[in-house]
């Protein structure tokens, strides 16, 4: 069990600054996930965790220890590829065993016992004598687990570990690994571009985007509280809507399509001086409701409704105006919404979020 520590880490590439100074404090027996789209710099920041890649500038240390220049199997850390990377000919008790072969204070017996106890945590004890290509998708990636399990490591590290396997699969194990994880303590920073996974197995969830990190907070304070528009659009499914808007006299105003909210003074207060905004809200904290417009309710169409049973996912726009773009909004799977058909929506003022334009910034 250890603490994690990335202090100012870079990473460059000749010209391309993969990891640009991040600082992240992760503690002892920690689940973060990191997070954000491809290319932002999540394997990056994994592999020179591990040791796989140098660092440009800052500093990586596991419990205080600065391992920067150690290499990668003295740092005390196990790694879980998306590829599970098993060895085809050997048995998954040779494969478990394979990573403790090395240790010289290891007895025979202690690896034994160790792989046989992480078999049956992971509960694949009677697979052990079979080869990889013998086992499901699954099934492999327990093997896999395994093999960093029976290495009682300071820190896991997962690289995706979860994406070769199909839904339903994925998600009985998410809740496995999430366990596993709980039960062994075991300090673990696992890379997903899956925000499901990083939403639902999470202590805290570290935001990339373009190599920077944007923010490192709970699930729910990445939901509620994202500091800035990217957090805000890419935690969320489907993304929050955003539209650019002017402020006002105190409201915020679209005069493309003639749209006008009110601010209170908690809100006027948040936003301050600043006037070209974006306005956020998440679909599923638009109300709908039946034609019939009063000062704070704005008329739209329903073009699309998709039924998923729990809930309608609707594609709305705002009608007579020149804007052609849509937005999402999710009622309860129970609300009968007929596409083509006009509706008002009502945004209470306590789900809108309210963006610098220049900066991103969250103001409120
Ligand atoms: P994905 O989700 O697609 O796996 P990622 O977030 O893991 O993406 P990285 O693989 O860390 O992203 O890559 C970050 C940036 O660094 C990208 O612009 C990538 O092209 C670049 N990069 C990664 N490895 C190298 C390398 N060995 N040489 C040059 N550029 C690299």
């Amino acid at each position: 069990m250890a603490e994690l520590t990335l202090g100012n880490v870079t990473k460059r590439f000749d010209d391309v600054v993969a990891v640009d100074d991040v600082s992240i404090e992760i503690d002892d027996g920690e689940f973060l996930v990191l997070v954000g789209p491809s290319g932002c710099g999540k394997s990056t920041t994994l592999r020179m965790i591990a040791g796989l890649e140098t660092i440009s500038d800052g500093r990586i240390a596991i419990d205080g220890d600065v391992v920067n220049d150690a290499p990668a199997q003295q740092r005390d850390i196990a790694m879980v590829f998306q590829s599970y990377a098993l060895y085809p000919h050997m048995t998954v008790r040779e494969n478990m065993r394979f990573g403790l072969e090395e240790s010289t204070t290891l007895e025979k017996a202690e690896m034994d016992s160790r792989v046989e106890d992480a078999a049956e945590t992971l509960e694949i004890d009677d697979l052990l004598e079979r080869k990889p290509g013998e086992l499901s998708g699954g099934q492999q990636q327990r093997v896999a687990l395994g093999r960093a399990i029976v290495r009682d490591p300071a820190v896991f590290l997962m690289d995706e570990p979860l994406s070769n396997l199909d839904a339903k699969l994925r998600s009985g194990m998410r809740t496995e690994l999430q366990r596993l994880q709980e039960e062994l303590g075991v300090t673990t920073v696992y890379v997903t571009h899956d925000q499901t996974e990083a939403m639902t197995m999470s202590d805290r969830i570290a935001i990339l985007d373009g190599g920077e990190l944007q923010q490192v907070a709970t699930p729910l304070e990445c939901y509620h509280r994202p500091t800035n528009r990217f957090v805000a659009g890419f935690i969320g499914e489907p993304s929050m809507n955003f539209f650019d808007v002017s402020l006002e006299d105190g409201r915020l105003v679209d005069s493309d399509i003639e749209f006008e909210y009110p601010l209170s003074s908690v809100v006027r207060d948040s936003v301050g001086e600043t006037t070209e905004l974006v306005l956020g809200i998440r679909p599923e904290d638009v109300e709908l409701l039946d034609a019939r417009e009063t000062a704070h309710d704005f008329p739209v169409v329903v073009d699309v409704v998709e039924p998923m049973g729990n809930e309608n996912n609707l594609l709305v726009r705002f009608p007579d105006t020149d804007t052609e773009s849509t937005f999402n909004v999710i009622v309860d799977g129970m609300c009968h919404v007929e596409a083509g058909k006009r509706y008002v929506i009502r945004i209470p003022e306590s789900a809108i979020h309210v963006f610098d334009r220049e900066t991103g910034a969250a103001l409120h």
